[in-house]
């Protein structure tokens, strides 16, 4: 946490906003909307999980559909597409970003296209914050007519040719998770392209009441708006966002230095024009058995680290999906690891890690 978010909420109770709604939301999603920029129109809500669900409702995703989804993701990417009764297709990614490969997208949209199925919309994620091929994928999107969602999750604080991530899609969603580059403990948004379209999201996110003295309701909705006591988290970690976004680049420029020399491990770079908020460290290793060597000796000092997330491909909840693949996020999960990235590590942390791996690759 940075200064001000414990007077936010506080605030929040001394002036009883304990709802759904109430200044400290607004005062959030402002400050969402001038970080992000493009006149993006932010509403918050419960989770970054219910911005996709309630994006893609919004997309016009229901049962029957098929929508194109990354499979190197986190598995919250492509759960609502169940959650509408619609089936996701699973599409690669390419070896610069770790992204959605735009080649692949285009085969799949070609194909689904000719079995009679044109695609709904487009799940793209900028994951452990590297925007994908923005040009590429929308150049494509747009060929085909085929709208975006843009999984931003992972890339507050990223951007593309000096524009943020979070704008480049038709809808885009943020996730505050406690695992993200800035938190509320739970909660996430949807950004959307008009205040008509942000004003109708909120409407769903709460339960979807006509204007109407007694309740009624002519829409199926959901209760997933973000509460006044969590949004004053928010608006004061929107203060340190930039502050976090420095203390990830430099987690990873540490690591860099001081491992970038060995043989077995190297690092994504970021492509020209590219800039990530290094959410987490990702490194490479030649083999699944060096990744799995590095993971267990930190273990065994009590230091964390994961492999790279798990296609979801290769999920077993996902088996039956049709997807299509070139072996990149394969490769990435069997050689990638994530070094501790968290903002408050010191150096001495930092350093200790590079020691004992150093050691054990020697
Ligand atoms: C965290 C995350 C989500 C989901 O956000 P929650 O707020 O945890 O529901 C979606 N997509 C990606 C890529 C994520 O990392």
């Amino acid at each position: 946490m940075g200064a001000n978010e414990q007077a936010y909420v506080k605030e929040a109770f001394d002036t009883n906003w304990i709802a759904p709604l109430g200044p400290n939301v607004q005062a959030f999603e402002s400050a969402i909307e001038d970080f992000v920029g493009n006149n993006v129109h932010a509403a918050c809500l419960s989770s970054g999980t219910a911005a996709i669900h309630l994006g893609l409702e919004l997309l016009g995703v229901a049962t029957g559909d098929e929508v194109l989804c990354q499979s190197f993701t986190f598995a919250a990417s492509a759960n609502p597409i169940k959650y509408l009764g619609a089936s996701p297709v699973f599409i690669d990614s390419e070896p610069d970003t770790w992204n959605l490969d735009p080649v692949l997208l285009e085969k799949a949209i070609k194909e689904r296209i000719q079995t009679g199925k044109k695609p709904k919309a487009i799940v793209a994620v900028h994951l452990y914050g590297m925007p994908y091929k923005v040009e590429a994928v929308h150049a494509v999107a747009k060929h085909y007519g085929i709208p975006v969602l843009e999984d931003s999750a992972e890339a507050l604080g990223s951007s593309f040719n000096g524009i943020n991530c979070g704008s480049f899609g038709d809808m885009a969603i943020l996730s505050f998770n406690g695992n993200k580059i800035i938190t509320t403990s739970g909660g996430g948004a949807l950004l959307a392209k008009s205040k008509e379209t942000k004003e109708k999201a909120v409407f769903l996110a709460t339960q979807a009441r006509d204007s109407a003295p007694h309740y009624q309701h002519s829409h199926i909705g959901h209760n997933y708006r973000m509460s006044n006591v969590l949004a004053g988290i928010g608006k004061g970690q929107m203060e340190v966002l930039k502050d976090r976004v420095g203390a990830r680049r430099r987690n990873f420029e540490f690591y860099k230095k001081h491992l970038g020399d060995l043989e077995m491990i190297s690092f994504p770079e970021e492509p020209k024009g590219y800039f990530s908020n290094r959410w987490l460290t990702c490194i490479l290793t030649p083999s699944l058995e060096v990744r799995e060597k590095i993971r267990k000796t930190l273990e065994v000092e009590n230091i964390e680290s994961r492999p790279l997330w798990k296609p979801m491909h290769l999920q077993p909840v996902f088996e039956k999906e049709t997807s299509y693949v070139n072996g990149v996020s394969e490769n990435l999960f069997e050689k990638g690891l994530c070094l501790p990235s968290g903002s408050s590590l010191e150096e001495d942390d930092l350093q200790r890690i590079c020691t004992i791996i150093k050691g054990e690759l020697r």
